[in-house]
């Protein structure tokens, strides 16, 4: 008996970090936590979907997040998360409207829950990138100033070019929020390698800087949630040094690559590194 109410105590110890009676140390009192815990059924349960207004939610996928938009006819995924195959399920256990997807842009971490759509909108420039990380399905092409009609919801498409050749950004007129993709966050954006382009990138938020008005916040895929119009200046100004060889960048070790991260107190940039 002692010894079953003290596993089980052990239990609440070992849950919360305290220690309050006599578990014996070492493998008995992890073997007693890891038959206490419900077991993983071998399906990804991590992403987590909050809403943000009746008809809008984020769905937080570990270091990445992808939006669910309702409108009164159709429900639009925007990105399908990067541990998520399971994406569409999720969508569909928040909404019963008739559900499409469509991506911002086409990296790895933006694509994982695609496989369960037949058919994907993204911007046509993204299609080499799309089918480079195994994107599948049909792509619907979705062009700079396309509007997309939820149902009393409408999307205006911006092409946002320089993450990626096909990156979007989509701008929800009714709500005025800028679905911005990887491109105005406070992480560090990707920016080297095949596909990226940092002088397009930059041209890019100089012209999303001219819709500003239009919009009071930016939902991102990454980083702090949400972040503000004032953010795009900022990110010109360190692209800006960037490209003029001002700022002082550090070689970092990105999944065995060496890129070098040029860190602002406002985001960061991980670029190629300089040409010798
Ligand atoms: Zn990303």
């Amino acid at each position: 008996m002692f010894f079953r109410n003290c596993t089980a105590t052990a239990v609440l110890c070992a849950v919360f970090g305290i220690l309050l009676c006599p578990v014996p140390a070492g493998a008995q009192g992890t073997e007693a936590v890891k038959n206490s815990l419900p077991k993983d059924k071998g399906r990804i349960t991590m992403a987590e979907p909050i809403r943000i207004d009746g008809k809008t939610w984020r769905i937080e996928d570990g270091g990445v997040r992808f939006f669910l938009l309702c409108g009164s006819e159709k429900a639009l995924l925007l990105d399908s998360g990067m541990n998520t195959p399971n994406a569409r399920e999720i969508a569909q256990g928040l909404t019963d409207l008739p559900l499409i997807l469509m991506n911002t842009h086409a990296d790895r971490d933006h694509i994982s829950g695609n496989r369960a759509f037949d058919e994907v909108m993204m911007s046509p420039a993204e299609t080499e990138n799309y089918h480079a990380n195994g994107g599948t399905g049909k792509i619907i092409p979705v062009r700079d100033g396309n509007r997309i009609d939820l149902g009393g919801r409408t999307l205006l498409i911006l092409d946002n070019p320089g993450h990626t050749p096909g990156s979007i950004a989509v701008l929800d007129e009714s709500r005025r929020v800028l679905y911005a993709g990887d491109s105005i966050q406070d992480g560090n954006i990707y920016l080297f390698g095949k596909f990226r382009n940092v002088p397009l990138y930059a041209e890019s938020l100089a012209r999303l800087l001219k819709f500003a008005d239009r919009f009071d916040a930016v939902f991102p895929c990454h980083g702090t949630f949400p972040v503000y119009p004032d953010l795009i200046p900022r990110l010109i100004e360190g692209t800006d040094a960037v490209m003029h060889g001002k700022a002082q960048g550090t070689p970092t070790d990105l999944h065995g690559r060496t890129v070098m991260l040029y860190r602002f107190p406002f985001a960061g940039f991980l670029c190629d590194m300089p040409a010798q």
